[in-house]
């Protein structure tokens, strides 16, 4: 497919696309985990020792032997040769965000010629990438390229299918030599680790001695765009940039609420049929699909897992959606903004805590016991989101989620939490029972008669709160489409080790005092109420009044992501990171100077994308429409009709603002300047974004002048209604 398909054959492309299946032939029941190494395939095929020793390390965290790993070599070997494999891949998660892979062949030459499969132990445990390729942020200098990859044992390996053969894919971490994480899944194993260890001690303290783990789950739900090929094509921003750097808002948007839960066009239908299988092969449980509110916009959204997996599940997510899309003559575009004015696409992370004894650790339950316990874990998180927003926020900062949050359709860039009715008002009597000292038996002693039958329905959703308790979850909504679940849910998990941490040692010490248990949760929920109750908020999380109040209130409203991204090296952070060994400070560190990198590039490549694309084709078009206006004002002139010629004047004055737009972006792009990534990211804020908006606005303002049959992008109303 080449870049240079016009806009009108682009058009005849799409509109004559015929959509071709084979169909499905195998049963439903046969597809779910057809593709995964699983702990069922596991028992068949190891010996029963080795199975129990990798099903308690999958389950309990428990640490795995490494003289088993032979073991499992041989059978996973085995196992995905049959399954038609010639290569493995240690697939791993650099601070890109994205998912890399090296392959390798199964065959190794022995000397007297002849191949043999080898795959031992040791080459499942640990491989070797060249890691000088990948962002490490000052962690490692570029003549130390020694990267390893180590083998998480708790994801299971799959088989990634392509017709000229499958490939062995087993999920692992990514550090350097010196041991410091170059990826997004070390500091998750570290975080969930963390948390898992001081949860299990809240809960000791509620009567659960039996506890072996703790973890969090995960649920992301993915929202996206599908738009025709050759559309994407026809546009280099998509293609550079992935997201429209031009285009006048379609005649017809979402202000019709035509689109969410609408009927699901075929060929999109058909798309997501053929993912949902593709998803299910690889065990990873696709649940709901749905169109949603913009044109051209979808949601899937999986069954939660254990967060360690739902992030690999996840990546693996969105590659396949773009390659299933791809099949279809579509682009699946993961940009939290690919369209102006049109809404955005997120990834809302639903989270909450448990294990196989427990259940859901946030399912507020019947009995009183068990909503003290639950109550008890609902404010450890009250607490860390107001200690920490700013990371949370950090978290979920890019320059594409930059045109999402704060807008008006995603949740602002102030961090606050969203209890709902029934749940504050049961903290507000945590808040005042204290005073009042009630002491009758059960859950009144928390001063909470009213204390309501909170079922898995708590009341009316709020979709303005970037985190919302909704029944028996948490659904943090600022992520964006096109991240990694990592950084947030390593937020989560480690502001949470702490917030539990916290807790757990103030009850410890009261019971220590002689308090019993209802006191002491009351004692210490009342104060913690009182100290962090201000991070909820029920209300308009998009009215502005809200940005005052939040102020007032001492919470953080970082806009940007160049006022974001410093969290991550704020003391606070480095404090919890570091006694959670979650991260070091260098760690951190690099973190912040990838995530700087990258917001800098990101603005630098869009604002040569736009000068370019002004120059090359929008302007040039103007030109072209502006000649054949001059020279119907001169022909009319000649034939003695002294009329004027409508637009001319228009097209002249909007072609020499779009000119002069463009040479003051030029000089912006050649000006870009900073010592170190956080000052170059916060010139290419102040400078490029304002002038790729000036070029915008003026271009925009000629695709509403300029002859139809001259403009040569595609435009929205196209790309976002014709599939
Ligand atoms: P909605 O759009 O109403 O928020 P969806 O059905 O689109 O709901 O998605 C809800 C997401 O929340 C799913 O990914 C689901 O698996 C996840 N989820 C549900 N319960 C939990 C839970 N206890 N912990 C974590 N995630 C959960
Ligand atoms: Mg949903």
């Amino acid at each position: 497919m080449s870049g240079s398909m016009s806009r009108r054959q682009a058009i005849k492309a799409v509109t004559t696309y015929e959509v071709e299946t084979d169909g499905f032939p195998e049963p439903l029941a046969d597809t779910f985990g057809r593709n995964v190494f699983s702990l069922s395939v596991m028992k068949k095929r190891l010996p029963k020792h080795v199975f129990k020793a990798v099903a308690a390390t999958i389950d309990t965290g428990a640490p795995l032997d490494p003289t088993l790993a032979d073991y499992v070599a041989v059978a996973m070997k085995d196992w995905a040769i049959e399954k038609g494999a010639t290569h493995y891949a240690h697939v791993f998660y650099p601070l890109t965000g994205f998912t890399a892979e090296k392959h390798d062949s199964f065959l190794e030459p022995d000397s007297t010629g002849a191949s043999l499969a080898e795959f031992a132990g040791k080459t499942l445990m640990q491989g070797e990438p060249d890691a000088s390729s990948f962002p490490n942020g000052g962690l490692r200098g570029t003549f130390e390229a020694r990267g390893y990859t180590g083998w998480d044992v708790t994801s299971p390996a799959y088989i990634l299918e392509n017709p000229n053969g499958n490939t062995l894919c087993i999920p692992t971490i990514f550090i350097s030599w010196t041991g410091e994480a170059l990826d997004k899944k070390t500091p998750l194993l570290r975080s969930q680790q963390a948390m898992s260890k001081q949860a299990m001690r809240l809960l000791k303290l509620f009567g659960h001695d039996n506890v072996d783990t703790v973890v969090s789950f995960a649920g992301a739900e993915q929202e996206y765009f599908l738009i025709d090929e050759h559309f994407f094509y026809a546009r280099p921003d998509l293609m550079t940039s992935s997201r429209t750097l031009f285009g006048a808002k379609p005649s017809k948007g979402q202000e019709f609420d035509d689109h969410y839960f609408g009927a699901i066009p075929d060929r999109v239908l058909a798309f997501m049929i053929e993912l949902d299988r593709e998803l299910f092969k690889q065990g990873i449980p696709a649940k709901t699909r749905h169109n949603e509110v913009a044109p051209g916009q979808f949601e899937i959204a999986p069954v939660f897992e254990r967060s360690v997996l739902a992030h690999d599940h996840q990546q693996l997510m969105m590659t396949t959606m773009k390659r299933v899309a791809e099949k279809y003559g579509m682009k699946c575009l993961l940009h939290e903004k690919p369209f102006a004015g049109v809404n955005g696409s997120g990834k809302h992370v639903n989270f909450s805590l448990g294990n196989g004894n427990q259940g859901n650790l946030l399912n507020p339950g019947d009995t009183p016991h068990e909503n003290m316990q639950f109550l008890t874990f609902c404010g450890a998180i009250i607490r860390g989101v107001h200690k920490h927003g700013g990371l949370l926020r950090a978290a979920v900062a890019s320059a594409s989620n930059d045109h999402r949050l704060g807008a008006n359709e995603a949740p602002p860039a102030i961090i606050s939490i969203f209890l709902g009715e029934q749940l504050m008002d049961v903290f507000e009597q945590i808040a005042k029972g204290g005073a009042t000292g009630s002491k009758s038996a059960g859950v009144i002693e928390l001063g909470v008669d009213t204390l309501p039958p909170l079922k898995a329905d708590p009341g009316d959703r709020n979709r303005t709160s970037p985190f919302a308790f909704t029944g028996n979850r948490f659904e943090y909504r600022a992520p964006g489409s096109n991240q990694s679940i990592s950084d947030p849910m390593v937020a989560i998990n480690t502001i949470l080790a702490d917030s539990i941490d916290f807790v757990a040692g103030e009850l410890e010490t009261l019971l220590a005092d002689g308090a019993d248990l209802n006191d002491a949760v009351q004692k210490v929920l009342q104060e913690l109420f009182i100290q962090h109750g201000a991070v909820v908020f029920n209300g308009n999380g998009y009215a502005d009044e809200w940005q005052e109040e939040a102020a007032a209130r001492g919470l953080k409203n970082l806009r940007t992501t160049v006022d974001a991204i410093p969290e991550y090296t704020s003391a606070e952070t480095i404090e919890i990171f570091e006694r959670y060994g979650v991260l070091s400070a260098r760690e951190l560190k690099a973190r912040e100077d990838v995530n700087f990198e990258y917001y800098a590039l990101t603005l630098l490549v869009e604002a040569k994308e736009t000068s370019e694309i002004a120059t090359t084709m929008i302007l040039p078009a103007a030109i072209r429409y502006q000649g054949e206006l001059a020279g119907t004002a001169a022909s009319l002139k000649a034939a003695g009709i002294d009329a004027p010629t409508p637009f001319l004047g228009e097209v002249t004055e909007l072609i020499g603002a779009l000119h002069t737009a463009t040479v003051a972006l030029d000089a912006a792009i050649a000006g870009l300047h900073g010592d170190d990534g956080q000052a170059e990211s916060a010139c290419a804020l102040a400078t490029l974004v304002p002038g790729m908006a000036a070029v915008r606005e003026v271009a925009d303002q000629l695709e509403g002048v300029v002859a139809d049959d001259l403009w040569p992008l595609p435009t929205y109303n196209e790309m976002l209604t014709i599939l």
